[in-house]
């Protein structure tokens, strides 16, 4: 069926709002999203009151991910009742997971879509106009259109200054407690030109720095190498991250590159390298520890061992200058004994991490930790390991952050800190966060502060002076006339 494209005189001063569950790569599908409806003549609105359209963009990763939704379409069922012509949408991963138990639940849905086809929400809206309530679930990315989709569709960036860049979606693992690969399907990588002209474009509108995402980026490139090589042309069959670093952080304009989040066991000391030789991509490492005991990580199906990952870590700071390095651990994994615990407790202390995110094991519906019932942890226990585990954490944070003590740090702006609009709150190139007093001065820009304070999450600095001012163009407010 053709797609029906919804009609901008009909749409004309119709508003929308998008509200985000889950992780980065979620928050770059809603800024899809708000691109494609600003695109059909839809504005935004922070207000569900106001809104025409209400997208719940949903992840199934994060605790009572379904309660949270039920509960948010349970509240908007009243606002629909009140104003039928409201199109409620709700995608992302529990949207790919539940299909249509969705609408049997909630039956005030007019859309449900999944991961893989993001780039139709528009047409289904227009069509669920039509036609009545519509759920389209696509079993896996149709390959072309996946590679090139991320770059056509529209984008409403959330900051003018920084922007995500997906470089890969799906992954090939198969982690225990980790229900991606259900819901993102195999790894597809984007074509290195497709994303350089990305990055190209988004520097030449005054965006300064980029963040590369993929839920394993340091296998990019791999499928790709492998159609070449199927295709007939003599290539190595091995990931391309690396080169990939190298040609995005030479884009003219470009500040500073991330990328999030790397798997330590595809992690390769050529991206160590890259980042190394390559000024732009900044010092900053996350790399996903998730335990410290051998048996669990085993259980987890990580493909490494403890000691396997702490060299990698000394081979990266051996060869990054001033590496930060952040890590995510579960607690309370299936099965985790006092020994397991206590072996990442020690792991934890030898890798000094800057931060951690830390959590605590929750089964997810669809996972295999989550069948492994007869070995789930008594909470009290999980409870007293967390704690002691945020100890040792915030121990080494405390403890990097001293170190930079009396430095003098670029900080690129982010705002006026929440708790005192006469601080400015931003970033160093090793994410740390830094506040310090100022006149007001735009997000985006660059200033050197000297670092005058450490604490656990963040350190206090004072204003040295402005060395890049921001380009992008500032989105001024659109008063209705
Ligand atoms: S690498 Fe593991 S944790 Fe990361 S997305 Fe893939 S399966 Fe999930």
């Amino acid at each position: 069926m053709a797609d029906v494209s919804p009609n901008h005189q009909d749409t004309g001063d119709k508003r929308y709002l998008v509200r985000t569950y889950g992780c980065q790569m979620n928050e770059h599908d809603s800024e899809r999203i708000s691109g494609l409806l600003e695109a059909d003549g839809y504005r935004a609105t922070e207000s569900v009151d106001d809104a025409d359209v209400i997208v719940l963009n949903t992840c199934c990763i994060r605790e009572n991910a379904d309660n949270k939704l039920y509960g948010a379409l349970g509240n908007l069922k009243v606002l629909k009742e009140r104003n039928p012509d409201l199109q409620i949408m709700v995608g992302g991963c529990l949207a790919q997971k539940d299909r249509d138990a969705i609408q049997q639940r909630a039956g005030h849905v007019d859309v449900v879509f999944g991961t893989h086809n993001v780039h139709r929400a528009t047409s289904l809206l227009a069509r669920a106009r039509i036609d009545g309530p519509i759920t389209e679930i696509w079993e896996e990315a149709v390959l072309e259109e996946a590679r090139a989709f991320p770059s056509a569709l529209p984008v409403r960036r959330e900051t003018d200054y920084a922007a995500w860049v997906t470089i890969q979606i799906g992954c090939d693992n198969s982690c225990a407690f980790c229900i991606v690969p259900s819901v993102r399907g195999t790894e597809i990588s984007r074509q290195v030109v497709d994303i350089q002209t990305e990055v190209e474009r988004l520097a030449a509108e005054g965006v300064t720095e980029v963040t590369l995402l993929g839920q394993n980026v340091n296998s990019y490139g791999r499928d790709l190498a492998l159609a070449a090589r199927q295709s007939g042309e003599d290539v190595r069959l091995r990931p391309m991250f690396a080169e990939l670093l190298r040609s995005v952080g030479a884009v003219e304009g470009i500040r500073r590159v991330r990328y999030t989040s790397p798997h330590p066991k595809d992690m390769t000391p050529d991206v160590f390298d890259a980042m190394a030789s390559t000024p732009s991509v900044v010092p900053h490492l996350h790399f996903p520890l998730q335990s410290g005991s051998d048996r669990v990580l085993a259980a987890m199906h990580r493909g490494y061992t403890a000691d396997r990952y702490l060299q990698k870590l000394a081979r990266a700071r051996d060869t990054i200058t001033d590496l930060a390095v952040t890590t995510d651990i579960i607690v309370g994994f299936p099965g985790e004994t006092d020994d397991d615990f206590a072996a990442t407790l020690e792991v934890a202390a030898a890798a000094e991490f800057d931060a951690a995110f830390t959590f605590v094991f929750s089964p997810r519906e669809g996972t295999e930790a989550a069948t492994m019932v007869e070995q789930f942890c008594d909470p009290e226990q999980v409870k007293d390991r967390y704690a002691r585990l945020r100890t040792v954490i915030e121990r080494s944070s405390l403890a990097k952050n001293q170190a930079r003590v009396g430095a003098i740090e670029e900080v690129v702006v982010e705002g006026p800190s929440k708790k005192n609009p006469e601080v400015l709150t931003g970033r160093t190139a090793q994410n740390k966060l830094v506040h310090f007093a100022s006149d007001p001065l735009k997000a985006g820009t660059y200033v050197t502060t000297r670092l005058v304070e450490a604490h656990t999450q963040y350190l206090m600095g004072e204003l040295v002076e402005v060395t890049h001012q921001p380009r992008h163009r500032t989105r001024l407010a659109v008063t209705a006339v």
